[in-house]
C-alpha cells in the first residue's frame, strides 16, 4: 500500500492546520520550484510549467496535491493541476474568449447571454488553477480582480432587468470569498424580488473541501432556493473529505449538482464517466452537465471528438440509473450558447408509427396518436388570455433519414 499523499508530502502538518482552509490557501504550491520539491515531475511537466508561467497561474492546494499519483503522468488529478508542454501551444481557431462572453458583458461583473439568467463573476481567483480553465483571461489575474464597486454595478443591472430570474455566481471561485462577503453579496441579490433562484458555481468541494463547514452551509441555506454547482471530473476526486463537504451542504438543505468536463485521456471513457456519475449520486450530488471541451487556447490536447461524448452517453443511458446520466453540453464557439447532444434513438417514421431503437440497439415501434392538437385548454384559465397572437412559425417536421 502506498502511503497516503498527505502523510508522504506533509508529515509535519497538524490536523488543525490541514483542516484550516486558510492554511491550505497560504500553503498552495504556486511555482515549479515548490512543486518539484514535493513530487518528481516529468520533463513534459517541467517544460510545460516553464512555458505556461507567463500565460496562466499555477496554484494547487496541498489537499488537492495530496491526491496526485506521484508515479503516473496520466493521473487524472495530476493532469488537471500540472501543466504540460501542449498547454503552451496555440492552434488556429482557438479563442481567448471561446464562448464570446465578453460580447455579452453589459457591466464588467456580469455576462448576460440567455433571456432569463445571468452569470455573475464574483472574483478572479481559485483554490486550484485547473489546467483546463477556459476563463483564464479572467482567472489569470490580468483583469485585476473584481471590485466592490463593480459588484454594486452588477446588482444595479439586476435590479433594472426584471427578466432575470436566475443568477449564477461564478468567477473565479465565489466560495473563496469570506463568508461575510459572500453573505453580503447574497443579501444584495436576494433584495431583488424578481430573482427566483441563485446558483453558486464552485470547485471548493473538489479542491478545498475543508472550506465547507457548518457555518458556511447554514449561511447558504438562508438564501434558498440556492443550488451549489460543483465540478468533479474523476472518481479519484471523491474522497472522504469531498464527500463530507457535499453531504454537509445537502444535509443543510443546499442541493448540489455536478458539472464535469469531458477531457481526453483524463476521463474520456464510458467506464470513468459512469463511475464518476454513480459516485456523485452516492453523495447525493446530481450529475447536471457533461461539458464538451471549449475551443480555447492551449486546450487542444484535452479535446475529444463530439462523437466520443455521444458514445459515452450511449454507454450510460439505459445501462445505469437515469439520475446518473448528465446532459452532454456543447457551448458553441463564438457565443451561441449551450446546446445538448444525445445518441440518436430515432430510426424512421412509417405512416403513423415511429421506429426507435432502444439502448441495446433493438428496434421498437411507437404508434403515434390520432389527435395531434396539443394546446392546453386550462392554460387560459390558469395564465389568463395570451398577451398577443403567437407569431406564425415554420412547422416542425419529423426528419426522415435517407438511409
Ligand atoms: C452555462 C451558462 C449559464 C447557465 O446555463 P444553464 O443551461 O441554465 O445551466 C448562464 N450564463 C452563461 C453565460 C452560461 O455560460
Amino acid at each position: 500500500m502506498p502511503i497516503a499523499g498527505r502523510d508522504r508530502l506533509f508529515p509535519r502538518v497538524s490536523d488543525a492546520e490541514w483542516q484550516d482552509w486558510r492554511w491550505q490557501q497560504r500553503n498552495a504550491l504556486r511555482s515549479l520550484e515548490a512543486l518539484e520539491r514535493l513530487i518528481p515531475l516529468t520533463e513534459d511537466e517541467r517544460e510545460g510549467s516553464k512555458r505556461t508561467a507567463s500565460v496562466f497561474r499555477l496554484g494547487i492546494s496541498p489537499y488537492y496535491l495530496s491526491l496526485i499519483d506521484p508515479d503516473h503522468p496520466f493521473c487524472p488529478v495530476r493532469m488537471q493541476a500540472i501543466p504540460v508542454r501542449a498547454e503552451a501551444v496555440a492552434h488556429e481557431g482557438e479563442l481567448r474568449d471561446p464562448l464570446g462572453e465578453d460580447l455579452h458583458r453589459p457591466v464588467r461583473a456580469l455576462v448576460h447571454k440567455y433571456p432569463d439568467r445571468v452569470l455573475l463573476l464574483a472574483l478572479d481567483h481559485c483554490s486550484v488553477y485547473c489546467r483546463h480553465c477556459t476563463r483564464r483571461r479572467i482567472t489569470g489575474g490580468a483583469e485585476g480582480g473584481i471590485t466592490r464597486e463593480e459588484l454594486a454595478e452588477a446588482l444595479g443591472y439586476l435590479r433594472d432587468h426584471r427578466e432575470v430570474r436566475d443568477v449564477l455566481i461564478s468567477g473565479g471561485d465565489p466560495l473563496l470569498l469570506s463568508t461575510e462577503r459572500l453573505v453580503e453579496l447574497l443579501e444584495g441579490i436576494r433584495e431583488i424580488p424578481h430573482v427566483e433562484i441563485v446558483r453558486i458555481g464552485t470547485r471548493i468541494p473538489v479542491c478545498l473541501p475543508m472550506r465547507v463547514d457548518d457555518t458556511l452551509a447554514r449561511a447558504l441555506r438562508r438564501f434558498a432556493p440556492l443550488f451549489v454547482v460543483t465540478h468533479f471530473n474523476h472518481a479519484k476526486e471523491i474522497t472522504p473529505e469531498a464527500r463530507a463537504a457535499c453531504e454537509m451542504l445537502v444535509d443543510h438543505g443546499v442541493p448540489v449538482e455536478n458539472q464535469a468536463v469531458l477531457m481526453r485521456r483524463v476521463n474520456s471513457s464510458v467506464q470513468s464517466i459512469k463511475d464518476l456519475m454513480q459516485k456523485c449520486l452516492t453523495m447525493r450530488v446530481r450529475p447536471y452537465y457533461l461539458h464538451q471541451m471549449d475551443v480555447a487556447e492551449g486546450l487542444e490536447h484535452l479535446r475529444t471528438p463530439l462523437s466520443q461524448g455521444i458514445a459515452i452517453l450511449q454507454g450510460l443511458r439505459g445501462w445505469t440509473s437515469g439520475l446518473a446520466v448528465p446532459h452532454l453540453a456543447v457551448d458553441l464557439p463564438g457565443g451561441g450558447g449551450k446546446v445538448t447532444l444525445q445518441p440518436d434513438y430515432f430510426i424512421e417514421r412509417r405512416g403513423d408509427r415511429t421506429l426507435l431503437r432502444n439502448y441495446r440497439g433493438e428496434p421498437y415501434a411507437y404508434p403515434e396518436p390520432r389527435e395531434t392538437d396539443c394546446r392546453v385548454p386550462y392554460d387560459e384559465v390558469f395564465y389568463g388570455p395570451p398577451p398577443r397572437a403567437p407569431a406564425p412559425r415554420r412547422s416542425l417536421r419529423v426528419a426522415r433519414r435517407s438511409s
